[in-house]
């Protein structure tokens, strides 16, 4: 997804020069999306992300293949539409697209980096086999709060895509210990930031 995460993070990842990228994202370019999307531009609002943002990347890196999916990952067509992938982040910031991201990836054994974004705090997470994504989430919160809702300062959309892309490259290069299984979640406001362990859980109707 082409947004506050997925963003700044396909562009840390075509300028290191990854092989290829495929961007997955039905969305148009909105101007309220520019303060934390910087992968566009204000003569980019009304295109579809996915093409705005393959320009912005091949025009970052013209050696990097960027392919364009404009349409709306679902639970049905997930597991075509991250064929392929060595690697998957995920930023969207809907719990049924994250849902349905985190199954394929795990039927399809493709390591996930998760970004997610509150008002002032983000979270990168990597999930392998178990635990998965759905173990920390059982289920969908009932007052889950979006970017487009609450808000969300640019700078920490920044923040957690360029760890989203760090643990991509530690993933694909195999440098350091990536965050498998585990949580970082920076505090914006304060300043900090702690990681902690994901549980597997038994009962996971994903991996369990
Ligand atoms: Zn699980």
């Amino acid at each position: 997804g082409m947004g506050g995460v997925g963003a700044p993070a396909a562009l840390y990842l075509a300028a290191a020069g990854v092989g290829a990228l495929r961007l997955i994202d039905h969305d148009e370019v909105g101007l309220s999306n520019l303060q934390r999307q910087i992968a566009f531009s204000e003569q980019d609002v009304g295109a579809p992300k996915v093409e705005a943002g393959a320009a912005r990347l091949t025009a970052l890196n013209a050696h990097v293949e960027v392919e364009a999916a404009g349409e709306r990952l679902t639970a049905a067509n997930a597991a075509w539409l991250l064929e392929g992938c060595d690697v998957v982040i995920d930023g969207t910031d809907d719990f049924e697209t994250r849902f349905a991201v985190n199954a394929a990836c795990v039927a399809a054994g493709i390591p996930l980096v998760s970004g997610a974004l509150g008002r002032w705090s983000g979270q990168v997470g990597v999930f392998a086999a178990r635990p998965c994504y759905r173990c920390l989430v059982p289920e969908i919160p009932p007052e889950a709060e979006t970017c487009a809702r609450v808000g969300v300062v640019g700078a920490l959309a920044g923040v957690v895509g360029s760890m989203a892309a760090l643990e991509a490259i530690k993933l694909i290069t195999g440098a350091g210990e990536a965050l498998t299984g585990r949580l970082l979640i920076y505090d914006g406001l304060a300043g900090t930031a702690r990681t902690t362990r994901v549980a597997a859980d038994p009962a996971c109707p994903v991996c369990g």
